[in-house]
């Protein structure tokens, strides 16, 4: 079954500003390289389109929306903090971020693709539902696993973040639901803050919440270590009716912002897992989100071997 691609050269057009590391060039030098491989002809082109207001009000208050829209269109170069920096599309080019995911769902669900990548920007899962934060805007993955939900009627969602850093902007969307299990490891302490292993979900979601906090320097061995010691049975306990991941390559290596050890290769043994996993449970329904890496060249050759598992699933 094939795999979908979803990218657009508008979501260049979120300018940051000189020195920031989350850059235009991360998107369009993973694009160019992705280009020269063989097989991408075989990808399904899913094009982003710009996600509706009602997609993205199901993950954040309509006040907020109308707060960063208003901030951006009167030429603000933050929106809520120093960490969110903003230009003349950073709406447009949010809501496009946005719709990428929901459009990838949208094309398994309609069995046009068995799973799915989408190399956009801005990141998601730092934005909570009333603020942006960590250069994120809206909630790529949750307004998915939304989506999902409201207009596909699927039960059970599972989201696995393994970006260097916590979501707590997912967790925080679903820390009381019992049907979204968020799964995140990162490295810990370290920003935002959130992530322990305490954190397993409130009142109704209480084990809906699965933090694997990792100490800086961790690498293959402590990753692997989660995966089948915590992640791998709680998937197979949860039995989730579609996969997402939140895709972040800052835990690489070679990333100046995270302090892991992961290798390329490892990505590949991490979205063999979880393909294992969708296997087993939802037909093979995944659909992974870029979040964070900013390293060009980790960007570039994580993106290809993401996306050469899926494409093999
Ligand atoms: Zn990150």
């Amino acid at each position: 079954m094939a795999t979908g691609y979803s990218y657009h050269p508008d979501l260049l057009a979120h300018d940051t500003g000189t020195g920031h590391p989350e850059r235009p060039a991360r998107l369009s030098a993973a694009h160019e390289f992705l280009q020269t491989h063989t097989w991408y002809p075989e990808l399904v082109q899913v094009p982003p389109t710009a996600a509706s207001l009602a997609a993205i009000e199901r993950n954040h208050k309509a006040r907020y929306i109308e707060h960063a829209r208003a901030q951006i269109a009167a030429g603000a170069n933050y929106l809520d903090s120093r960490d969110v920096a903003v230009s003349a599309q950073s709406f447009e080019v949010a809501l496009l971020a946005a719709g990428a995911g929901i459009n990838l769902c949208d094309a398994v669900m309609d069995g046009r693709i068995e799973n799915g990548f989408a190399l956009i920007r801005p990141p998601g899962h730092h934005a909570e539902n009333d603020q942006a934060l960590g250069f994120c805007i809206f909630n790529n993955v949750a307004i998915a696993a939304r989506h999902l939900r409201a207009e596909h009627g699927l039960g059970r969602i599972a989201i696995l973040d393994w970006d260097v850093h916590h979501g707590n902007g997912t967790q925080h969307s679903f820390e009381t639901d019992p049907d979204v299990l968020y799964i995140s490891l990162h490295q810990f302490p370290f920003y935002p803050g959130t992530g322990a292993a305490s954190e397993i979900g409130i009142g109704p979601g209480a084990g809906s919440i699965l933090n694997c906090p990792l100490p800086a320097g961790s690498g293959a061995v402590q990753y692997e270590l989660a995966f089948h010691q915590q992640i791998i049975p709680k998937l197979d306990e949860f039995r989730p009716d579609f996969i997402l991941i939140s895709c972040g390559f800052d835990a690489h290596e070679n990333d100046p912002l995270g302090s892991m050890e992961l290798s390329t290769e490892f990505f590949g043994s991490m979205t063999e897992w979880m393909l294992e996993v969708a296997h087993r449970h939802c037909a093979g329904r995944l659909v992974s989100l870029l979040e964070g890496g900013y390293d060009i060249d980790a960007m570039r050759t994580c993106s290809a071997r993401h996306l050469d598992a899926l494409r093999r699933a």
